[in-house]
């Protein structure tokens, strides 16, 4: 009797196209212009970016654009240091939750021009931009470090004033 079949291999593709909605269309073509604004709920006053349509909190709708920095803290990050397919950057790379300043909830987005080992909580970092700006996030290349203090972190993930 042979051993029971515990495991596979199974490639998988999936293609598939996302139609961009009222909200991030106005994103969108805010970083064709090279500015990140994301959406204030008008109950919470939560900024939003990416910018949401609706605040998940309070279920309005956000309607106010806030034009929000370029730069912003690391409250959290991952060492990726598994190559997969598709991946865009040669590992090791860090990606980061970053609450950019003017935002209330963190983007989440690459750490680069730095190595890994000097990714932190509460660096200050800034956005870097590709010259001619294409409509989507990947836009801004990473966000390096801008040589501003680091920020305290409470452990909610929220940056202290
Ligand atoms: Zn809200």
């Amino acid at each position: 009797m042979s051993a029971p079949v515990t495991q596979m291999k199974a490639p998988t593709r999936l293609e598939y196209l996302v139609h961009a909605g009222a909200t991030t269309t106005t994103f969108l073509h805010s970083i064709l212009k090279g500015q990140l604004v994301g959406r204030r709920c008008p109950v919470c006053h939560k900024v939003y970016i990416p910018p949401r349509g609706a605040c998940p909190t309070c279920a309005v709708l956000c309607t106010d654009e806030v034009p929000v920095s370029n730069s912003g803290t690391v409250t959290t990050f991952s060492i990726v240091r598994i190559p997969f397919e598709g991946q865009r950057l040669t590992p090791p790379y860090a990606c980061a939750h970053i609450v950019l300043d003017g935002a209330d909830v963190p983007l989440l987005h690459i750490v680069g021009g730095c190595s890994v080992d000097e990714v932190r909580v509460g660096m200050r970092v800034e956005a870097v931009w590709l010259e001619i700006p294409q409509p989507t996030l990947a836009t801004v290349t990473w966000f390096k470090p801008n040589g501003e203090p680091d920020r305290a972190v409470n452990d909610r993930g929220e940056v202290v004033p």
